[in-house]
């Protein structure tokens, strides 16, 4: 372990994790990385690029020859967004975002070799520095040596309005029963891949988030945080 401090927090689909790592980002002055937005830009240049999703070479030296940057929003990038994605210089920060590309990334991180990409380049984006990194695999693959191990869940039924609501204020027409069906069948994939599925480490904090504010959240995230910092720095 270095002397960074490392926040890794897995999760399932809206368990609020993008929020609460921004948020808490902010407070501590740590560098939030999504990396859901990476396997999100692999998805779309699959989509765009007219690729068929098993085409995985096609994808592989498209992904490795694609520059992928991602910074907190500065000026007129703070539109709502968590995070600014640059991929070859073109902001695809909300291109990423639609239900379609959501599940195509759950496709493409099926990928191994796909993984093996992404996940080196969140590694290099990490070293030397305090992060807040969320994602599927950062507990156990990714960050392995994190100072702080998050699992952030919640009750499906809660999870699925969450993100309803968080597309329909984007003013996107969806049923919430569509929603629901997103959510459970990403999980299902996610959870049941063969390379780096989610799962919960043995040294994972949980923290079910159905009946908390994202506030709240942040607050018991923050106040442990403060804690080992402070244990650190005394000894
Ligand atoms: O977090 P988000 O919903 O944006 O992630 C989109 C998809 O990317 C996830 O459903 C998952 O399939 C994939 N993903 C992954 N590993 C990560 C982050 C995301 O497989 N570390």
């Amino acid at each position: 372990m270095n002397n960074f401090f490392h926040i890794a927090i897995d999760g399932p689909v809206a368990a609020g994790k993008g929020t609460v790592s921004r948020i808490i980002a902010e407070r501590l002055n740590f560098l939030y990385i999504d990396t859901g937005a990476m396997y999100r830009v692999a998805a779309l240049l699959t989509i765009k690029n007219n690729l068929k999703f098993d085409n995985e070479d096609a994808l592989v030296a498209l992904l490795e020859k694609s520059e992928i940057k991602m910074n907190n929003p500065v000026g007129l990038e703070k539109d709502g967004r968590l995070t600014t994605v640059i991929v070859n210089d073109k902001d695809v920060s909300w291109k990423i975002r639609t239900e379609e590309v959501g599940r195509g990334a759950s496709i493409v991180g099926q990928i191994s070799e796909v993984r093996k990409i992404l996940v080196k380049k969140q590694q290099e984006i990490a070293q030397s520095k305090n992060v807040v990194m969320e994602g599927r695999d950062i507990t156990y693959k990714v960050l392995p040596d994190a100072n702080l191990k998050i699992y952030l869940t919640g009750k499906d039924f809660v999870r699925a309005n969450r993100r309803h609501m968080q597309l329909q204020s984007r003013g996107v027409d969806i049923s919430f029963n569509q929603v629901y069906v997103d959510l459970v069948s990403r999980d299902k994939i996610d959870m049941e891949r063969t390379t780096d599925p989610l799962k919960i480490v043995d040294d994972a904090w949980v923290i079910d988030t159905s009946d908390l504010s994202i506030e709240q959240v942040v607050n018991l995230i923050v106040f442990k945080v403060n804690v080992m910092q402070e244990a650190l720095s005394a000894n």
